[in-house]
């Protein structure tokens, strides 16, 4: 693939590459970020390549972050991985750099970067990423195929939902063939804390279901206080509600500190993306993230999730 050449030529071109990410990072995020990272460490050990953001601490067991000074910009490349839109870009400073690169898996409602590779067939930008060192003939160390199949797991719900293609498991399977823990891995993205399984039969319990399957939860502040969870934490049951036969799509509205509300919004079949894009968001067509700014608009997030599986179901 000659966009992966082009990547790797201008990798060569600059001593200094700082890598980002969205924010809010998940296990995608941080395995694209992370993973391209020692990738690249292993290849060019003279170069400086540095991993920018906030440090999740959710997710402190993949990777942290490194410090990042205002001068390491200066003659930099800046890669951003699985990062839509510019505003969700964790660290503003990425402007700075001389040269800009996007890697991304989401639809490209955001066009940004000096040179761009977007493909919305990947599973994650961590599938991406294993691609881009296999094209390039690039070997992987232990720990790039312990983060990018980490990252590959979390974004395709361990491999169930559609966007999980041939060629995921094709990736998947090269990357179990390098020496990683992969089952201290799998155990670590398979559990839960008991805070967070008390929460999660908080959403059982309160979820609200019509009768085409769209389903909807308000976990407010006072909720995440009681089980003691962050936002961030929320993660861990976004997907709870898909298990049940009837839910068709779902939303749940998690109030944030500021008042606002953060609405995390997924369906099985009918898209979604353009409800969330209407609500100051986005995303993929099945997995989309919006912001709504008083219940009245909750409301109408809702009723706008109806009335897309109705139109659906007729
Ligand atoms: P989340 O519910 O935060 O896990 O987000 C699900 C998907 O929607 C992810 O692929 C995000 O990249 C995307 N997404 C979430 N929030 C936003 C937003 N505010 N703007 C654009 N995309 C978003």
């Amino acid at each position: 693939m000659e966009i992966c050449q082009q990547i790797l030529e201008k990798i060569k071109e600059y001593d200094t590459i700082i890598i980002h990410r969205h924010m809010k990072p998940d296990p995608d995020a941080l395995g694209s970020q992370v993973g391209l990272k020692a990738l690249l460490t292993h290849h060019f050990p003279e170069k400086t390549i540095k991993a920018v953001g906030f440090n999740e601490p959710t997710l402190t067991w993949m990777a942290e972050m490194d410090t990042v000074q205002d001068s390491d910009y200066q003659g930099a490349l800046a890669i951003i991985c699985d990062t839509a839109n510019r505003p969700r870009i964790d660290d503003k400073r990425y402007e700075q750099a001389a040269f800009t690169i996007k890697i991304d898996h989401h639809p490209n409602d955001d066009i940004y970067g000096d040179l761009s590779w977007v493909d919305t067939s990947s599973s994650s930008a961590s599938e991406m990423i294993a691609l881009f060192a296999q094209e390039n003939q690039l070997t992987l160390s232990s720990e790039a195929a312990r983060l990018l199949y980490a990252g590959i797991v979390g974004d395709t719900g361990r491999f169930l939902y559609p966007s999980t293609s041939a060629r995921t498991f094709r990736i998947a399977s090269q990357l179990r063939e390098i020496d990683f823990d992969f089952a201290g891995l799998s155990r670590q993205m398979d559990t839960m804390s008991f805070k967070i399984a008390k929460l999660q039969g908080y959403v059982y319990d309160h979820l609200e279901v019509d009768e085409n399957g769209a389903a909807r939860v308000l976990l407010t502040q006072d909720i995440l206080k009681k089980y003691k969870v962050t936002d961030a934490e929320t993660a861990a049951i976004v997907g709870a509600p898909g298990r049940i036969d009837t839910v068709k799509a779902w939303a749940i509205f998690v109030e944030q500190a500021d008042g606002h509300f953060r609405v995390r919004m997924r369906s099985k079949i009918t898209p979604i993306n353009e409800i969330a894009k209407r609500h100051d968001g986005g995303g993929h067509p099945l997995a989309s993230g919006a912001n709504s700014y008083s219940l009245e608009e909750n409301e109408q997030i809702y009723k706008e999730l109806k009335e897309a599986l109705q139109i659906h179901q007729g």
